[in-house]
């Protein structure tokens, strides 16, 4: 969907389910999908360990239906890296099985897309079923 010249993703199930109070400060870190993410054959590993409502979600493959991946709304994700199965130190958590999750440094995710993100959900949370492109 296009709303001004801003591109709007509407979020798919499935998606993850949790707290919306959360964030309540800007993350150190970030989880972003990199390209080994198959979307699990559309039963994704990942979702059901994020504490955070809607923050997780379904983009569907146009080209490849049933096809998709991931992704990771920047705007409510809390940093907890509990979707990952990196842990502090090389120890492993339940998430992500294929590598396919990397937390990475705020600033540097900032950097990168050329963007700052709000240091809280700058939407109320009836609105958290869309997300800007350029926070995702
Ligand atoms: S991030 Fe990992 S667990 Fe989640 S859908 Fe992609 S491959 Fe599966
Ligand atoms: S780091 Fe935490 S809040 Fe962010 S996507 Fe992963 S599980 Fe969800």
């Amino acid at each position: 969907m296009i709303s001004g010249n801003e591109t709007i993703i509407e979020k798919m199930e499935p998606m993850s389910h949790g707290r919306t109070d959360l964030r309540k400060r800007k993350p150190k870190l970030l989880a972003v999908i990199n390209e080994h993410c198959t979307g699990c054959a559309g039963s994704p590993v990942c979702v059901a360990y994020c504490p955070v409502e809607a923050c997780m979600f379904w983009v569907p493959d146009p080209d490849y239906p049933p096809f998709g991946r991931i992704e990771v709304d920047k705007t409510t994700c809390i940093g907890c890296a509990k979707c990952t199965s990196k842990g502090p130190d090389g120890t492993f958590l339940d998430g992500c099985p294929w590598d396919a999750i990397e937390m990475v440094a705020i600033e540097e995710w900032e950097a990168r897309r050329g963007t700052v993100l709000p240091a809280v959900p700058d939407r109320p949370v009836s609105e958290w079923n869309s997300v800007p492109a350029a926070q995702v």
